[in-house]
């Protein structure tokens, strides 16, 4: 009955799915269907706050690809973008991985198509393909090593030296891996998110010279992480309270952090677990602005939807799979893979 009211109210528009409100009554429904289809609910930490205290586990994208291949559970409801759930997929073909919208996609995942990337390989045959995780299944099996923003330099560094390298597809990490190992032969595509670029060194520039006691803590693939590293080479920024870090990386400094103010420069869902995870700080947005528009398509009424038609389903080509799962696990036998975004 509860499923039928909640139902009547889903609307489909060409911006996702609306018409429920996450109220305790559609929680308790949500619990109710995932355990009928035997289902476990991921939420990635940039998902709406109500879509993550529903979800069985919250976490970065690698994590939660993890956390997927080992449930016990053989449908995996993924609250995420598709190229997360298409990780999940490679990980687990043998699961049903549902994504509450499809369309849910990725501007920095969108930067590179599989022909983009075949083309640019032709340009250097023998460079060695590292890409972050932020890409296609299609992109992932023409590559050599995934990396997150926690291993990257590590995957980079463990490159011969004499090889060129063609990193990809986010231009902000890029440089930050380029800057660390100091190497002459990274190649860098032009990619970036949109939410990330749009966090800027003006205002982190503005924010830490109005917080002069605060932290910050920066994701590389922010338009700002160059102007952080510069700010505090400067001394604008104590250098010692800038952290610049994974999204799981970034929940495991806030249990630690001794400041009482800590400025986030990511998307804004992030504070919702940070401020759970460490209650006694207060944790402000670099930009109130930077919210992913892909993430938020993971509404209530989309998860709702999902559960009761069991659907999108994620399906990736078997030998795409085979090739993209070999760049994963090499991914994770490097360095500390984290969690990427
Ligand atoms: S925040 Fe940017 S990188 Fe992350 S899912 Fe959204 S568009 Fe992609």
């Amino acid at each position: 009955m509860a499923t039928t009211l909640l139902e009547a109210q889903i609307h489909n528009g060409p911006g996702g799915y609306s018409g429920v409100s996450g109220t305790p009554e559609w929680a308790s429904e949500v619990k109710r269907l995932a355990r009928e289809r035997n289902a476990t609910i991921l939420a990635h930490n940039y998902q709406l706050p109500e879509i993550q205290d529903v979800a069985d586990h919250v976490g970065d994208s690698l994590a939660l690809s993890r956390i997927a291949a080992e449930a016990s559970e053989d449908t995996i409801v993924f609250c995420g973008v598709h190229f997360m759930a298409e990780t999940a997929k490679i990980l687990s073909p043998t699961k049903t991985v549902l994504i509450p919208d499809a369309r849910a996609g990725c501007s920095l995942a969108d930067s590179i198509t599989a022909d983009d990337l075949r083309a640019w390989k032709a340009d250097y045959p023998d460079a060695v393909v590292v890409s972050y995780v932020n890409t296609t299944a299609e992109v992932k099996a023409l590559t050599d090593i995934c990396c997150t923003s926690s291993n990257a330099v590590d995957v980079v560094a463990s490159v011969d030296p004499d090889r060129d390298v063609l990193f990809l597809p986010d231009q902000f990490l890029g440089a930050h891996v380029k800057r660390i190992t100091g190497r002459k032969n990274l190649h860098i595509w032009a990619g970036e998110c949109h939410v990330h670029a749009g966090i800027n060194g003006d205002e982190l520039t503005a924010q830490a010279m109005s917080h002069p006691d605060a932290e910050l803590f920066v994701h590389p693939e922010c338009g700002c992480a160059t102007s952080a590293l510069y700010l505090a080479g400067e001394g604008a920024f104590p250098a010692d309270r800038v952290h610049i870090l994974s999204t799981g990386g970034m929940i495991d400094a806030a249990r630690v952090a001794k400041s009482k103010q800590v400025l986030v420069a990511t998307e804004v869902g992030m504070l919702h677990q940070l401020r759970k995870a460490a209650p006694g700080i207060d944790f402000q947005a670099v930009n109130d602005r930077a919210s992913c528009k892909y993430m938020k398509m993971i509404t209530p009424a989309a998860l709702l939807r999902c559960l009761i038609e069991g659907k999108d389903e994620v399906h990736v080509d078997p030998e795409i799979a085979k090739a993209a799962s070999k760049s994963v696990q090499r991914m994770i036998e490097i360095g500390t893979p984290g969690g990427g975004e």
